[in-house]
């Protein structure tokens, strides 16, 4: 199960009624935030969830609708008592970015630890913090006016438990759960590995967060078949396309074509310009080409998960 929290839907200012875009992300009790844009504090205080206890922040890019909220938050988890280590991770170019802010900051309670996903992505687990072994972040590049990447979160799923398989290898019941948890188990001298009394690895959950960036095919292939896209969606008019690829970014209708192109099962449009007043009245340039979209707003919540 996967909980995503919409934080703001706006591009460059954030406007009363519209924080810059961010979205939260937990899942089993861990957390990631996705962009940190001047205001996305107060944005998840009106949406009801903390990021006191983040566990990383991924950054998509380094443009300041992005990032200027980064040392008000750092600040704040300080003056709270943090003090697990905080991970931070970004395109290229993530310890220039941070020198500054860090500095800005100053002392912190807590470690920060910044991160650059290698190509093959991070298992989450393997930070030590608690993440199941099942969740997995990914960055993909995309395409903007500076060095840019989007997320993909997976949580994979393991095959139904084959009791049968379990007493033709002598596993006594009550080890049964470790090996339901994907924990191998040690059966006199031999060990036992959860594949083994598991079956066909079953559908998991994927989420994808784009960041600013026009069409491409990058994104296309790592949204492919997700339970959500949030997709940047800058420019609300079918005219504005030209206008939307030359700033590196999308109008409607351009990433209800990413969603249609990559099957996904639902897309959020966020990252409104200020010149759209109400996105839903242009929701049809969207849905024309892509019928499962919705405009992302603030505060918007949602739970992936598994299908039966
Ligand atoms: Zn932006
Ligand atoms: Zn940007």
């Amino acid at each position: 199960m996967i909980d995503i929290t919409l934080l703001g839907t706006a591009a460059l200012v954030p406007l009363p009624q519209r924080s810059l875009t961010a979205a939260l992300l937990s899942c089993g009790g861990r957390s990631i935030l996705f962009d940190c844009g001047e205001g996305t504090q107060t944005a998840a205080n009106r949406a009801n969830v903390s990021l006191m206890k983040v566990d990383m922040i991924a950054l998509t890019h380094y443009h300041g609708d992005h990032i200027f909220g980064m040392p008000g938050l750092l600040q704040t988890m300080c003056s709270m008592g943090r003090t697990e280590t905080l991970y931070i991770t970004g395109p290229e170019g993530l310890k220039e970015a941070m020198e500054p802010i860090l500095k800005l900051v100053g002392w912190t309670s807590y470690t920060i630890t910044l991160l650059e996903l290698a190509p093959e992505g991070l298992q989450l687990s393997e930070l030590g913090t608690g993440w199941s072994r099942e969740s997995k972040l990914t960055a993909f590049q995309t395409e903007h006016r500076i060095s840019s990447q989007g997320y993909c979160f997976t949580l994979s799923r393991a095959g139904k438990f084959i009791p049968q398989k379990a007493r033709e290898l002598g596993i006594p019941e009550n080890q049964w759960g470790l090996l339901q948890k994907g924990t191998s188990i040690q059966v006199g001298n031999t060990i036992i590995q959860p594949e083994q009394v598991l079956g066909e690895p079953r559908q998991g959950l994927k989420f994808v967060f784009t960041g600013d960036t026009a069409v491409c095919d990058t994104l296309i292939k790592a949204a492919a078949e997700a339970d959500l896209l949030i997709c940047e969606a800058t420019y609300s008019e079918n005219e504005q396309a030209n206008l939307a690829i030359e700033h590196g970014h999308m109008n409607f209708a351009q990433a209800a074509s990413v969603a249609a192109r990559a099957n996904v099962k639902q897309l959020w449009l966020v990252h409104y310009s200020q010149m759209i007043d109400d996105p839903q009245v242009h929701l049809h340039n969207a849905t024309d080409i892509f019928e499962h979209t919705v405009c992302g707003l603030d505060g918007m919540k949602t739970t992936l998960r598994y299908q039966k």
